[in-house]
């Protein structure tokens, strides 16, 4: 029994969801013709209750279509200092936008309304890159999988209007986040400019993020889409896997939720672990006390079948999924209890 906690794009496609795939009626979706894609990003719009959708293949791909959409070169956005945007679209904001990021001191991954607020350049001091976007993100990846309350976002917004920003949320984990908070999407909806989901995460499908916005948005965004070298042919058999997802996966999300607290209890016990995060959805940060060793700890779980990750610092990370069953999360409790 192998056990991957690295991540939760690990999942594989379940044999229903293959299934699912292989009925997909599809056409060539460069000339707008797959049916399933189509579905798929009417589908996501629908739940967000937004206007339009595109299909993407990763969700890097849909944040950098955003960024563009929304700066100009030598402009700037304002993100977390952990933002995906910045440190894990591999300089992105740069290569495709030409955009410098402020980035704030926010709290495990989230910023506020009066850091944003603070950090936007006068528009008249021409010295200065002109800020002319906000990336939030939620649940936050680099910050344990933290997620806002909707009203911080509202104030954020507030924010962004009266400066004339736009507001982008790269919403991979958003799913998480609306099962842990019993949010509405709707909600979400109708506070960004731009939203970017990913269906290849927590829900379990193989590739696959949908970018949302206002059909005049979305429509400019088919060319960046295309530009980045984005635009796809029978992309329906993938787009089916989302749809397979949504239908099936989002529910359950909270089971995921429910082990990663479980394992936090267990390292709150052990003797190792100097302290842990607070678990809000399916990541878990903890760190080591000062005598253990990352790579150690890292090795040991390993000739246990136990795989999980180190973020440097004396931190390490754990995040469940679909593919965590509840025999292999009953082993990791006991493993690391024993440890
Ligand atoms: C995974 C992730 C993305 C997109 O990553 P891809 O691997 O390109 O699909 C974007 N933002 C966050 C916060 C993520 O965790």
């Amino acid at each position: 029994m192998e056990i991957n906690l690295i991540s939760d794009t690990i999942t594989k496609p379940s044999r229903e969801m293959l299934v699912y795939m292989l009925n997909a009626v599809v056409g060539d979706d460069v000339y707008k013709q797959d049916p399933t894609v189509i579905e798929l990003e009417a589908k996501v719009a629908e739940i967000f209750g937004m206007e339009a959708g595109l299909f993407f293949p990763s969700g890097t791909m849909a944040n950098q279509t955003a960024i563009k959409l929304h700066t100009q070169p030598g402009e700037q956005l304002i993100a977390d200092k952990y933002a995906h945007v910045y440190h894990y679209e591999g300089g992105g904001v740069s290569f495709n936008s030409g955009v410098s990021c402020c980035l704030l001191d926010g709290n495990r991954g989230m910023i506020t309304a009066e850091q944003v607020a603070n950090a936007i350049n006068d528009p008249e001091f021409y010295h200065s890159p002109m800020t002319s976007l906000v990336c939030v993100e939620n649940t936050t990846n680099k910050g344990g999988g933290a997620c806002y309350e909707l009203e911080d976002l509202q104030k954020i917004k507030e924010v962004c209007d009266a400066n004339n920003l736009k507001f982008h949320l790269d919403g991979a984990r958003i799913w998480n986040a609306l099962v842990a908070k019993n949010q509405n999407p709707k909600d979400f909806g109708k506070l960004f400019d731009t939203i970017s989901v990913c269906l290849s995460k927590g829900l379990g499908a193989p590739i696959g993020s949908v970018l949302l916005a206002d059909k005049a948005t979305i429509h400019r965004a088919l060319r960046i889409r295309k530009i980045l070298g984005g635009g796809m042919r029978q992309v329906g058999y993938l787009a089916a896997a989302g749809l397979y997802a949504l239908e099936n996966n989002i529910t359950r999300l909270a089971e995921d939720h429910r082990r990663a607290k479980e394992i936090a209890e267990v390292l709150k016990k052990v003797n190792w672990v100097e302290s842990v995060e607070p678990v809000e959805t399916n990541i878990l940060i903890f760190k080591l006390v000062p005598n253990c060793i990352e790579k150690n700890l890292i090795e040991l779980l390993k000739q246990k079948n136990i795989s999980i990750s180190s973020m440097g610092h004396g931190k390490l990370r754990i995040v469940t999924h679909l593919d965590y069953k509840e025999v292999m999360h009953t082993y990791v409790l006991e493993t690391l209890l024993k440890l």
